[in-house]
């Protein structure tokens, strides 16, 4: 399949945005490609947020207009239904994070189950999704990974966290609702994995429900892919797992580097995409009992993908293959792919404003220091407004 130059269509990639919103995108990419103005950008933010100052106004119709849904479920329909005008879906994602109370806990516990409710009712919307610290306190997480004994308080704290995983899962399973479950930083991963390869256990028993997601700017996760493709075989059920490079690479190295362990991230950013691309063959081999959901903004690996997909002769929609991009980012890879018939769809977070701010900062940070993705961003929004112009 010659899939040359696909992401290339400007016009497909921005068929939804109006003309100011084209100016605003490009002058908010503009902004966050200067790294200085980012970093004071943020430092201003967060001080004027925890001052109370009215700023709110202001992110708004800026950053978080342009990555975030809205501040609720309902706010963001109107969005999601536009979207999928042009066949790319959505999955709600509930962005407040940093949260580390049991009342906060639960209530994300309420969010996922609602959104799974909507899931349900609402085609555009066919996958939820949840991070594990949203469920649990991060040093809980940290101490259970060490495989250190919990006292008995923390015990029944752990239980809370287990329950939770799986009322969200057990009701995914029962309303037929597909389930991602993010991946986090390396040091509380473990638990999480055995949690999330649990309820795999349990609830994908006919077909893959619940989806562990695997990072794969780690150089042992590969193995990782093997050791539960091995585990699922023998327990006879079905494997779901979103695929991503891995966002906390500067935290991972600076902790290794602190520690004085050796860092679990790639040497290089090649090493990295090999790795990915290595696990969507892998996971691409296995369509029989696993599921994809490949979460990127890389050309590369989305033409990859598209490639095994044919010449495996997998149906462009077939339902076990999604490509996933992040809301406001790559429309050029979403709305490509999606008038070719792929399975898209991005995530939509939402949420307070004061909230997302770590959301929001890391998506700043991430473009800022991402090489090329703002550069690329500006360069086909500029050729879509030559584009238009020329009309
Ligand atoms: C739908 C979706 C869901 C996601 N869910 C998660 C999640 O659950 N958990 C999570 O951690 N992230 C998640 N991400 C973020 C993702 O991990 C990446 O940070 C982001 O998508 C950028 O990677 P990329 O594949 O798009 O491509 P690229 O822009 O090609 O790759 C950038 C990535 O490469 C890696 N990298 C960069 N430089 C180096 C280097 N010097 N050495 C080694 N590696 C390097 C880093 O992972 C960096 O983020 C998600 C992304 C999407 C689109």
């Amino acid at each position: 399949m010659n899939t040359d130059l696909i992401f290339d269509n400007t016009e497909i990639a921005f068929t939804l945005k109006t003309d100011s919103e084209l100016e605003r995108a490009y002058f908010l990419f503009k902004m966050i490609s200067i790294e200085p103005l980012v970093r004071i950008g943020t430092a201003a933010t967060n001080f004027a947020l925890k001052a109370h100052l009215p700023i709110e106004g202001l992110i708004r119709s800026t950053v978080f207009d342009h990555f975030c849904g809205g501040v609720n479920e309902e706010d963001c329909l109107s969005v999601i239904d536009k979207m999928y005008t042009k066949g790319v879906s959505s999955v709600l994602d509930y962005s407040v994070e940093g949260k580390d109370n049991e009342k906060e806990f639960d209530s994300a516990v309420s969010k996922v189950l609602k959104i799974i409710d909507f899931a349900k009712a609402i085609e555009a919307i066919p996958i939820a999704v949840f991070k594990p610290s949203g469920f649990g306190r991060f040093s809980l997480y940290e101490k259970v990974s060490q495989g250190i004994n919990l006292t008995k308080d923390e015990q029944n704290e752990w239980n809370r966290v287990v329950d939770r995983f799986d009322r969200v899962c057990q009701k995914a399973k029962t309303i037929d609702v597909a389930v991602l479950i993010d991946a986090e930083e390396s040091w509380i991963q473990p638990a999480a994995d055995v949690l999330v390869t649990q309820m795999m256990a349990k609830y994908n028993i006919e077909k893959p429900v619940v989806y562990n997601t695997i990072q794969l700017y780690r150089h042992d996760r590969l193995q990782f892919l093997e050791e539960e493709y091995k585990k699922a075989k023998a327990g006879n059920y079905f494997l779901g797992f979103k695929l991503v490079r891995g966002a906390y690479m500067e935290k991972e190295n600076e902790r290794a580097n602190d520690k004085g362990y050796e860092s679990p991230i790639c040497a290089t950013k090649a090493l990295t995409d090999e790795n990915f691309n290595t696990g969507l063959h892998y996971v691409m081999d296995h369509l029989d009992c696993m599921s994809l959901f490949a979460g990127t903004h890389n050309e590369d690996s989305s033409y990859l993908l598209m490639e095994l997909m044919s010449a495996k002769g997998v149906l462009n929609n077939d339902p076990r293959v999604w490509f996933g991009q992040l809301y406001g980012m790559s429309d050029h890879i979403s709305y490509n792919l999606s008038h070719l018939g792929y399975n898209v769809a991005k995530y939509m977070p939402f949420g307070p404003v004061k909230d997302v701010m770590p959301y929001l900062i890391r998506r700043a940070e991430e473009n800022t220091s991402v090489a090329g993705q703002t550069g690329r961003e500006l360069a086909l929004i500029s050729a879509e407004k030559k584009r238009r112009k020329q009309l």
